[in-house]
């Protein structure tokens, strides 16, 4: 899963941070770092709570069709379908 960081749109609340530590980095003033945010699959509901926090909607969940054929194929050959 991937984060898109809208830099511009983030005010500092540290929302996200609180959220996920880990995952969300911010400067000295408590906003976000610049750059796009790759997320390890463990992660993903962590930092999924992080973006969703964000009164800004500074953080976009990238949910391309790409993003989610990898999941319906790596649920299934788990024997599950999600
Ligand atoms: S919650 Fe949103 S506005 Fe606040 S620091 Fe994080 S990205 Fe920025």
């Amino acid at each position: 899963m991937r984060i898109i960081v809208h830099k511009n749109k983030c005010q500092g609340h540290a929302r996200c941070w609180a959220q996920a530590p880990g995952i969300f980095n911010l400067d000295d003033e408590g906003y976000i770092l610049p750059g796009d945010i790759e997320v390890a699959e463990r992660d993903e509901l962590l930092a999924s709570r992080g973006a969703r926090s964000c009164p800004e909607r500074a953080l976009e969940i990238d949910a391309t069709a790409d993003a989610l054929l990898t999941r319906l194929l790596f649920n299934q050959a788990r024997g599950g379908v999600k």
